[in-house]
């Protein structure tokens, strides 16, 4: 089946591009061309926000009832579900995430947070009458903020198209997704079931495209809020803008998360965890646990059975269901991967498995080996800096304090984990690690809570009630007591 476009998601419909500019989507594994669609352009987002624009203030969704609203998300999780593994392959497809991952994340994730979005929505105090503090009611309710520009990164596309889209829409607003040049696939196909649903027309929007046209609908007069997920240098240029013009802002930033191993771990449960945690998607997402904490009297055992574990998982074609790690989203993500291999070893770390060149039995592809880095301090650069790829960090600590000093000595606060057998040690140290997410013994995003980041992570929080609110705005109506009649 054909994935090529030559149109674009506009006002309910399939409208012809503005240019004849497309945008070919390359295969990271063969690097065959796979499809290709229009690149979206200023006249195409200017159209994108007008039909968004007319539908919040003129159409029938941001009027409906929050139940009404309810009922047609939830047909759209009806329609998901049943695309779950047409989804993953085509994200495959496009940015090379192994069909491991994606069948078991990038598509079935975005599905359980629709369900707990409506689980959340149901519930959600959409308009209440308190106790005024001088003695009159007030009601207080949450109306939708307005129009909504929703821009995710490549890495995992639906998952965070999703935490924008479904409260936005459960809120009343109206959005205009722009998804990444790298994977404008999955979008258009969940176009059409928002469409099978019933979503009215111009309450989403989607149109693909590159750097510039962000800019441009992020920059937008019709535009009340942005939500975005990508990389910290965009996010700083984007929360400018907002700032700026005063427009509401969510951001999903970077991150260099730490996992400690506290010495009473189980080493074989550590490492198990750790793989995933650490080397998920091959490496390219936002909470990869990426710096590695083993005491000094740990550190050769924790080194030796990280090395052993990662040598031997699977490396090469994506759409094979044993492949762990498939290729970088693109050519221009594996050469950034072998500069910082690179780098690393020039600063003085020590490469205990992978280093740099393509992975045995493969020719051709984006693909970087899985290496991991022992002797690392964690003021050099590979320590410090996000590589967003399967490149890991040992660096030792001499006390549970000296632990927690080092995963909070980065500008990033996104996640964390502790691997210990005393769940009471471990909390206590979740607690004192400044991250906006935090496992013990385990990281498992639960859509119930509030997800984000703390210092260069972000702004604001998805999912749960929280992430919810992002959506609204609070207006409080003060009444008179006793009422006139
Ligand atoms: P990126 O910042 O280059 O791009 C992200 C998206 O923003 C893309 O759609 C891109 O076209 C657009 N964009 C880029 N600059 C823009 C600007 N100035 N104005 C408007 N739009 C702009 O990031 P990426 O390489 O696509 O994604 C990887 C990054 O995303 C990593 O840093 C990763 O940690 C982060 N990420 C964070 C989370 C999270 O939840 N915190 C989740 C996934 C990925």
């Amino acid at each position: 089946m054909s994935l090529d476009r030559d149109t674009l998601f506009i006002g309910g419909g399939w409208v012809a591009p503005a240019s004849s500019e497309t945008i070919q989507v390359i295969s990271p594994h063969s690097e065959e061309l796979v499809a290709t669609v229009p690149d979206t352009t200023p006249a195409d987002i200017d159209a994108a926000v007008a039909a968004a624009r007319d539908a919040f203030d003129h159409g029938p969704w941001p009027r409906m009832t929050p139940a009404e609203r309810i009922d047609v998300v939830a047909a759209f999780s009806g329609l998901y579900a049943g695309s779950l593994a047409e989804m993953a392959d085509v994200i495959t497809a496009e940015m090379g995430s192994p069909t491991s991952f994606a069948n078991l994340a990038q598509t079935p994730a975005p599905w359980m947070q629709i369900e707990a979005f409506l689980g959340i929505a149901r519930e959600y105090p959409w308009e209440e009458i308190r106790d005024g503090a001088l003695g009159s009611p007030v009601m207080v309710r949450r109306e939708p903020v307005g129009v909504v520009a929703a821009i995710p990164p490549w890495n995992v596309p639906q998952f965070t198209i999703m935490s924008k889209v479904i409260p936005a829409l459960l809120a009343g607003c109206t959005v205009v997704v722009k998804p990444a040049p790298e994977t404008p696939l999955d979008g258009y196909l969940m176009a059409e079931l928002l469409v099978e649903a019933g979503v009215p027309e111009g309450v989403v929007n989607i149109v693909a495209g590159g750097r510039e046209v962000g800019e441009h609908l992020v920059a937008h007069p019709g535009i009340d809020k942005v939500a975005f997920t990508g990389s910290t240098a965009a996010g700083r240029k984007i929360a400018a803008v907002c700032g700026e013009q005063l427009k509401r802002v969510s951001l999903e930033l970077g991150g260099k998360s730490a996992a400690i191993v506290l010495d009473d771990a189980d080493l074989t449960t550590a490492i198990e965890g750790l793989k995933f945690t650490a080397l998920m998607n091959s490496g390219q997402a936002c909470v990869a646990q990426t710096r590695i904490l083993a005491s000094r009297a740990n550190y050769t055992n924790v080194v030796d059975a990280l090395a052993e574990a990662v040598s031997v998982m699977q490396v090469g074609d994506p759409m094979d269901p044993a492949t762990e790690i498939g290729p970088m989203v693109a050519q221009r993500q594996q050469e950034r991967v072998e500069k910082y291999i690179a780098l690393g070893q020039e600063e003085g770390a020590r490469v205990v498995i992978g280093g740099n060149g393509m992975p045995e039995g493969l020719d051709r592809g984006w693909y970087v080996r899985p290496t991991i880095f022992a002797d690392v301090d964690n003021g050099m650069r590979i320590a410090q800096e996000e590589i967003f790829g399967p490149v890991l960090s040992v660096i030792a600590y001499d006390d549970v304090d000296d632990a927690v000093r080092i995963a909070n000595d980065s500008d990033y606060g996104l996640a964390g984990t502790v691997w210990t057998a005393d769940r009471e040690a471990g909390l206590d140290v979740a607690r004192r690690v400044r991250a906006g997410t935090y496992g013990v013994n385990t990281y498992t995003m639960d859509f119930a809570a509030p997800f984000g980041g703390f210092k260069a992570s972000g702004l604001g929080r998805e999912f749960g009630p929280e992430g919810l609110g992002q959506y609204t705005e609070l207006k409080s109506i003060y009444l008179e007591n006793p009422p006139t009649q």
